[in-house]
């Protein structure tokens, strides 16, 4: 008989929820804080550029423009690339939605495509079959934490006449063949949210070696302003113009004194990550039913998610059932995505549907999140894979 499952009425595994990802936040960070806030900069100041410099020194990058959200470092990425109202971006169909979003808020047009199966990285085939005369750029999601094939989509690129940009908001402190992402492309886009791999609260980053692709974005986060007020100080002139629309995209430096504190402890943080998942991987492989997904040679992977797929075939449930047993059992699982043609603003816009991007369909109805965060312990992911053994044993076909 197997054991009764906590939605049913037995005993969950876990008393308190384990949340799938959750910041870790110590002291010296928080004295980081203060100190600006007893400063005479909270916005504009010096901890933005020491931010800034450091995170470019990182990631092997020239500049890093810090902006006030992953959501505004991709917009201000696009706006960096000069598009004009017909231009395309192709983007990959398991992805968080404002990386398509983006697109259309500065003007564009996001052409949404399919995924590898097994990695759920964008794949290099579906690319080639939607590029248009319109098409200007395509968009690399290291979704999980797994960087892209960067060698596969520069020939691709290359062959168009197209750039690639970077949505590595997964994948900070992430490696593809000994080089750290951040460097790989001409734009790499970051998000410091609470569940990414380090946090300013709210936050965002773009590297870029190129000055001129900087300068845009440096302007775009300041209402495209033509000269900044040090400037303008100067050479006592009050005079600017606006040429181009941005906005107020700027980081405070109580939040870039966060991110500053937060990138000296990033090696630490990857390095649990990736313990974390080394346990997953050893647990789960005695678990029928269930998967972890593909990761590539070559690739040192941050770890931002853990996400397995469920044979589905094998169970007597669907993923909605798996998944709502597991958070009865006190196990935070998450979904990452609902692939982004299939938002009804999509739909309504772009006229997209299911049957679109078959591969990224079939995925989503089979993954789970798995809780994975530095602030875990060994017990919490032995936890998580007795609650997943638990409830995939009950619903074995
Ligand atoms: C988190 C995330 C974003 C957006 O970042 P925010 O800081 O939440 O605006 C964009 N793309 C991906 C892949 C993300 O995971």
């Amino acid at each position: 008989m197997p054991e009764q499952l906590a939605i049913e009425g037995g005993r969950p595994v876990r008393d308190r929820m384990l949340p799938y990802g959750r910041q870790t936040i110590d002291e010296a960070d928080i004295a980081a804080v203060v100190k600006v806030l007893r400063s005479d900069w909270l916005t504009t100041g010096p901890q933005v550029e020491a931010f800034e410099q450091a995170f470019a020194r990182r990631v092997g990058a020239e500049h890093a423009v810090a902006v006030n959200s992953g959501t505004a470092a991709l917009a201000a990425a696009y706006h960096a690339l000069n598009l004009r109202p017909d231009d395309e971006v192709i983007v990959p169909a398991i992805t968080f939605a404002s990386t398509a979003n983006a697109v259309i808020q500065i003007g564009a047009n996001p052409v949404i495509v399919d995924v590898a199966p097994d990695t759920l990285l964008i794949d290099s085939q579906s690319i080639e079959a939607r590029i248009t005369p319109r098409t200007r750029a395509i968009v690399a999601v290291d979704y999980a934490g797994q960087p892209c094939d960067y060698e596969d989509l520069r020939v691709v690129a290359d062959r168009h006449g197209l750039m690639v940009v970077s949505d590595a908001c997964h994948a900070l402190g992430a490696t593809w063949r000994g080089k750290s992402v951040g460097c790989l492309t001409p734009l790499t886009v970051f998000s410091f949210h609470p569940v990414k791999v380090i946090t300013t609260g709210e936050g965002g980053m773009v590297t870029t070696s190129d000055s001129a692709l900087a300068e845009r974005m440096r302007a775009f986060r300041n209402h495209c302003i033509t000269a900044d007020f040090r400037e303008r100080a100067s050479r006592g002139s009050w005079e600017y113009t606006i040429d181009e629309l941005g906005g107020n995209y700027r980081l405070s430096d109580m939040q870039c004194a966060l991110g500053l504190s937060q990138l000296g402890k990033l090696d630490d943080f990857v390095a649990r990550r990736r313990a974390v998942a080394a346990r997953y991987d050893e647990l789960i492989a005695d678990v029928p039913g269930v998967a972890p997904l593909m990761v590539q040679p070559e690739v040192g992977h941050a770890y931002h998610l853990y996400v397995v797929r469920l044979e589905v075939e094998r169970l007597t449930a669907d993923r909605r059932a798996i998944f709502a047993a597991l958070r009865a059992e006190g196990v935070g699982v998450n979904v990452h995505y609902l692939p982004v043609h299939l938002h009804q603003l999509y739909r309504e816009r772009y006229g997209t549907k299911p049957g679109d991007c078959p591969d990224a369909e079939a995925a989503y109805e089979r993954i789970l999140s798995l809780p994975i965060f530095p602030g875990m312990s060994d017990a919490d992911a032995t936890d998580t894979v007795t609650a997943l053994a638990k409830v995939l044993r009950r619903y074995q076909r």
